[in-house]
């Protein structure tokens, strides 16, 4: 007996970036390496290999490239990497680290504690650490009591859907190492702020300061995976244990490598993050003509953060659309994928304008 199992496609969404699919290219590769016969295990395959000199080229330096299944665990254990348990990691407040990760890098550090960094600037609105308040947090104490401060964490491009510049995230880096202490960046949108910005890949992380990257590979189009990046290898020693003790080590390692060898050939990467870009510009640039409608702030990656009239955020949700509001203290966050079309971002911005005129 055979049972099929058919679903009928359903609308795109703009809750989150990874509610969308695979894109194509990182498909081709995932095939291309089910075809390919067996491989060694946990990395040791040929896809592994690729991908990582892909990377290597890409960010034009011999850096350490580590394969795990999600942002969560790429951050915590980048994080533990570089701490000790009586440290801390400075970060903001909205940071997906201290808001979204159920304490995980504080976890896997054994104890390592966040610091976020209060402050009430406009940096501060559009999610930014400054150098001023890394220095603030760093020199307030140096007493037995306080916990060290080891890292700063910054995300690139922000849960605020901004993008820190290169001399914003140099000056950052700066105050830290002043400091001695350690620079992480969370990428998971990683693509979307090189694709605003424009510049080199190795300009916004080692050029600029950043000792270790989380590359975001999901939001972009993979079905699965991030890399962490080690611009500095004597930081990634015994990283592979890390991954492994966590349960992060993919024993069919290729599946996650090999849809990266189509994200990173003819900047398949780039690409897909313009697009979602471009998309939120369409969105924000329809809402701004809606009454009623205030936008936080000009989006410079693949988000739009709008307050909504009570009424029209219930009508939305009544005709299926589906978006977050928890994020970053209110409003509601819409996000672009690489896949989100024209059309889905004109019906959303329909329906909003038929419930605001009714
Ligand atoms: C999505 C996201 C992550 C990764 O989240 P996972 O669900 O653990 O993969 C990390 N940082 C930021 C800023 C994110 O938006």
């Amino acid at each position: 007996m055979t049972t099929t199992f058919q679903l009928t496609p359903t609308r795109q969404q703009f809750a989150s970036d990874n509610y969308a699919g695979t894109c194509p290219e990182a498909m081709h590769w995932f095939m291309e390496a089910n075809a390919s016969g067996h491989e060694p295990a946990y990395g040791d395959d040929r896809w592994t290999q690729r991908s990582t000199d892909m990377l290597r080229t890409l960010f034009d330096i011999e850096c350490d490239v580590y394969f795990v299944f999600n942002g969560t665990a790429a951050n915590s254990l980048a994080l533990a990497s570089l701490c000790q348990s009586y440290h801390s990691v400075i970060c903001s407040p909205v940071a997906h680290i201290e808001t979204d990760e159920c304490g995980g890098p504080e976890f896997f550090s054994n104890g390592s504690k966040l610091m976020v960094a209060e402050g009430q600037s406009e940096s501060a609105r559009l999610g930014k650490l400054t150098p001023d308040a890394v220095s603030a947090l760093v020199t307030k104490r140096s007493d037995i009591h306080y916990p060290r401060p080891k890292v700063v964490s910054i995300t690139q491009a922000t849960e605020m859907g901004t993008v820190y510049t290169v001399e914003e995230v140099r000056a950052i880096a700066n105050a830290a190492k002043k400091h001695q202490l350690k620079v992480h960046m969370d990428g998971a949108r990683f693509a979307n702020a090189v694709a605003h910005l424009g510049c080199a890949p190795a300009d916004i992380t080692w050029r600029a300061g950043v000792d270790v990257l989380c590359f975001g590979g999901t939001k972009n189009g993979l079905p699965v995976g991030e890399a962490v990046v080690f611009f500095d290898k004597a930081m990634s020693e015994d990283f592979a244990y890390r991954v492994k003790q966590a349960g992060q080590l993919a024993s069919k390692m290729r599946f996650i490598s090999a849809p990266w060898v189509g994200l990173l050939e003819n900047n398949v990467w780039l690409r897909n993050a313009t697009h979602a870009n471009a998309m939120a510009q369409r969105l924000y640039h329809g809402l701004q003509k809606l009454p009623g409608v205030s936008v936080a702030h000009t989006p410079e990656a693949n988000g739009v953060f709008a307050h909504l009239p009570e009424a029209a955020v219930h009508a939305l949700h009544a005709k299926g659309w589906k978006f977050y509001q928890f994020i970053a203290g209110g409003g509601c966050r819409f996000m672009c994928a690489w896949d989100t079309t024209e059309a889905s971002v004109d019906a959303l911005l329909a329906d909003l304008q038929a419930q605001l005129k009714g």
